[in-house]
C-alpha cells in the first residue's frame, strides 16, 4: 500500500537555500517536508562568504550564534591581497602587489558595525550545510529526508502532487503539497516547467581544488583570498585565487581552495594529474606536501529565471539565478529568497493573506537578484582590468610580461607611477570586496511588491556599490539602530521576531497608530509588535532619531522580514482607516 503525505509545503533540495527554508518555516510554525536526493550535504567547499544581510537573517532565526562559534571571525578574514607567489627566491617572487580591506574588516569595521547588529562571517558550504541540517532537524527531524528524490509531480487545483522515492529502500510515496519551494539548484523543476534561464552561460569552467596543506609560514591572520598575478599567468583568474577554508582560521587554516579559470573547451581542464604540479608551481613551493580532497568543476553563468512562480511552485536559490562567485552573492541571495518567500507562505497558509501576496515574491526578488547577477558579472570581468592595470598583457610573449613585472617593482619614477596605477586599478575591485550597499542597501521596488508607496524617491545609491544610505522609505530594509529596552540593548531589527509578526514603530506621540494596528491585527488575524521609540524604548544616543525620517506622531510598519511595508511621516486624521488600508494592500486583501 503506498503512503500519502499531506503537507502545506514541500521543499525540493537540501542545499543552503532548502535547509534555510526549512528552518524559517519551522520558526514560522509551518509544517513541511524537505526532500534531498543525496545521502549527505555537499561534499564540495563551494560558497563560503556569509554577508551581513544573511547573518542578520540567521540572527533573527536563531542560527547565527552557532555559525559564529565555528565560522571565521571578521578579524581573520578582513583583507584581500594580490601577490606574485607565496614562496620562491626569484626577484619577482613573494611580492605583494596590493592589499585591500574587505567584507567590513579593519578600516571598514566602524561603518559596517554602525549599519547592522552583526558582522559578516566566512564558513564554507561543506561545513555550513551540516550545521544548517542540524538546525533544521532540531526544529523537526521528521521533516528532513536525505537520500530521497522527487521523481515526478503534477499541479492540480489544490496544489502539487509529487512522487518521492526513498533511495535507501526504493519505496515510493506521494506527497500532496499545497505549495512547493523548488530549491533544487535548477537541475530538475524549472526546466520541466518550461522556465527559461535568461542570460549568458558557459563563460568559464572554474576548476576548484580543495586540499590540505600547512601554509602557516606563508599566510597571515587577516587574508581571506590571495590572488596570484605573475608574468606566467594568462590573467589573475587563469593564474589562480586561493581561499582559506578552516576549520582553524588565519595562518593555521588546514584546508584551502585554489580556483583556476579554464575556457570551457580547453582539454586541459580535466587533467587532474597536472593540478598538483601546477599548484606547487603557482605557489612557488615545489616541495609542498599537500593532500587533495576534491577537484570540482563549476561552469559560470549569469542567468536569471524568467518566471519565479509556476502555479504553486516557487523557484528559489540557484534554481532561480546563477552567477559568477565574485561578490559572493550566489548562496547569500538564495538564503534571502527563502527568507522573502517563507513569511509570505506562512501568512497565506494561516489564512491572513490571500494568494496575491505570493505574487509579490517574484516582483520583489527577481529585480534584486538580476541586479546582483549583473553586479557579480561586472566584478568578475573587472579582474581583467586589474591585469591590465599592473601591466600584464594576456597572450603577449613571456619576456614582455616579465619586463612589465620588473618595471612594476623597479625603483624610480616609472616604478612609482606603475605602482600608483596598479593601486588605483585594483581599488576598482572595491565593488566586489567592499560591496556594502549591494549587500544591505537593496530595496523592493513598489510595483508589484508587498509595500505601500508613500510618493518619496529612493535615496541615491553609490556607483561603486560601497556606500549604504539608510532609509525608512517603504520597500527598504529597516535601518539598524541600537535601542535600550529596560536596560537591555536591542536592535530595531528585534522589534519583529521570527514567528511572522509585523512591527509598528512609532514616535512618542504615535499612540493612535498603535491602537489602529490593534484593530487591523484583530481584523486580519495577524500579530503586530508595537514599539514606541522615545516611550517604551529609549534611543539613548539619538541614532534612531537621525535615521527614522518620521516625526513624533509618525509611524513605520515593518514586515516580518524587516523590510518596511508602509510609513506615515506624521499623525494622520483617520489612523484606523489608513492602517487597515495599508494591511489590506500588503496582505493582498483589497
Ligand atoms: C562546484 C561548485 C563550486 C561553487 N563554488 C562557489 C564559490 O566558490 N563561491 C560561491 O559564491 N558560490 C559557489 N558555488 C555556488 C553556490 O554553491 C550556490 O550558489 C549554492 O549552492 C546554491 O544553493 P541552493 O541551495 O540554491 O542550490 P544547491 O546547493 O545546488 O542545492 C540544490 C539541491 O537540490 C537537490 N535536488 C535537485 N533535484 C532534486 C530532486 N528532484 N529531488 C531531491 N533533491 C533534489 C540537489 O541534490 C542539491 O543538493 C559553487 C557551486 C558549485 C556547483
Amino acid at each position: 500500500m503506498s503512503t500519502t503525505i499531506d503537507i502545506p509545503v514541500l521543499i525540493i533540495g537540501g542545499g543552503g537555500c532548502g535547509l534555510s527554508s526549512s528552518i524559517f518555516l519551522s520558526n514560522l510554525g509551518i509544517d513541511h517536508l524537505l526532500v534531498e536526493r543525496h545521502p549527505s550535504t555537499s561534499v564540495l567547499p563551494k560558497a563560503h562568504y556569509l554577508n551581513q544581510r544573511t547573518m542578520e537573517i540567521y540572527r533573527q532565526h536563531g542560527v547565527a550564534d552557532a555559525i559564529y562559534e565555528v565560522g571565521c571571525p571578521i578579524e581573520k578574514f578582513g583583507q584581500i591581497r594580490w601577490m606574485t607567489s607565496l614562496g620562491g627566491d626569484g626577484v619577482l617572487d613573494r611580492k605583494e602587489i596590493h592589499r585591500m580591506d574587505a567584507f567590513g574588516g579593519n578600516s571598514l569595521r566602524e561603518r559596517y558595525d554602525a549599519d547592522s547588529p552583526v558582522t559578516a562571517t566566512n564558513y564554507p558550504q561543506l561545513r555550513l550545510e551540516p550545521l544548517l541540517r542540524a538546525e533544521a532537524e532540531k526544529r523537526g527531524a521528521e521533516r528532513i529526508r536525505y537520500n530521497h528524490e522527487v521523481l515526478d509531480w503534477e499541479q492540480t487545483d489544490s496544489g502539487v502532487v509529487a512522487t518521492v522515492v526513498n533511495r535507501d529502500t526504493n519505496e515510493r510515496f506521494t506527497v500532496n503539497a499545497r505549495y512547493v519551494i523548488a530549491a533544487d539548484g535548477g537541475k530538475s523543476v524549472g526546466p520541466r516547467e518550461g522556465v527559461a534561464m535568461v542570460g549568458p552561460t558557459g563563460m568559464v569552467d572554474m576548476v576548484s581544488t580543495h586540499f590540505t596543506a600547512d601554509l602557516s609560514e606563508y599566510w597571515d591572520d587577516q587574508t581571506l583570498i590571495t590572488w596570484f598575478l605573475n608574468p606566467e599567468g594568462e590573467s589573475s583568474w587563469g593564474a589562480g585565487a586561493m581561499v582559506q577554508m578552516g576549520p582553524t582560521w588565519g595562518r593555521n587554516s588546514e584546508e584551502w581552495v585554489v580556483h583556476f579559470a579554464f575556457r570551457p573547451d580547453d582539454p586541459e581542464r580535466f587533467n587532474e594529474e597536472a593540478i598538483v604540479p601546477r599548484l606547487r608551481e603557482l605557489l612557488r613551493l615545489p616541495d609542498l606536501t599537500l593532500q587533495v580532497h576534491k577537484v570540482s568543476h563549476w561552469i559560470l553563468d549569469r542567468i536569471v529565471a524568467d518566471r519565479w512562480r509556476v502555479g504553486d511552485i516557487f523557484l528559489a536559490g540557484d534554481a532561480a539565478h546563477r552567477q559568477p562567485p565574485t561578490t559572493g552573492l550566489g548562496l547569500n541571495t538564495g538564503i534571502q529568497d527563502a527568507y522573502n518567500l517563507t513569511w509570505k507562505l506562512a501568512q497565506v497558509i494561516k489564512g491572513s493573506a490571500t494568494d496575491a501576496l505570493l505574487d509579490t515574491y517574484e516582483a520583489e526578488r527577481k529585480p534584486v537578484s538580476t541586479d546582483g547577477a549583473d553586479w557579480a558579472l561586472m566584478a568578475f570581468a573587472n579582474h581583467t582590468v586589474i591585469d591590465a592595470g599592473i601591466g600584464l598583457t594576456p597572450g603577449a610573449p613571456l619576456e614582455v610580461n616579465v619586463a612589465a613585472f620588473h618595471a612594476l617593482f623597479s625603483d624610480g619614477l616609472l616604478g612609482d607611477a606603475l605602482r600608483a596605477r596598479a593601486e588605483t586599478t585594483i581599488n576598482t575591485q572595491q565593488a566586489e570586496f567592499q560591496a556594502h550597499d549591494v549587500e544591505i542597501g537593496y530595496h523592493y521596488a513598489i510595483d508589484g511588491a508587498a509595500v505601500v508607496a508613500d510618493g518619496s524617491a529612493p535615496p541615491p545609491r553609490s556607483a561603486t556599490g560601497t556606500i549604504y544610505t539608510p532609509s525608512t522609505r517603504p520597500g527598504h530594509r529597516l535601518p539598524h539602530a541600537w535601542l535600550d529596552k529596560q536596560g537591555d540593548r536591542i536592535s530595531t531589527h528585534d522589534i519583529v521576531d521570527n514567528t511572522g509578526v509585523f512591527g509598528l514603530i512609532t514616535g512618542s506621540d504615535g499612540s493612535a497608530w498603535a491602537r489602529a494596528a490593534e484593530v487591523a491585527a484583530d481584523k486580519f488575524g495577524i500579530r503586530v509588535n508595537v514599539a514606541r521609540i522615545g516611550a517604551d524604548l529609549a534611543d539613548e544616543h539619538g541614532t534612531w532619531a537621525k535615521l527614522r525620517e518620521i516625526g513624533d506622531g509618525g509611524a513605520i510598519l515593518v514586515r516580518p522580514d524587516n523590510h518596511i511595508a508602509w510609513r506615515s511621516v506624521e499623525l494622520a486624521e483617520d489612523t484606523e482607516h489608513t492602517m487597515t488600508a495599508a494591511f489590506e494592500a500588503i496582505l493582498g486583501r483589497h
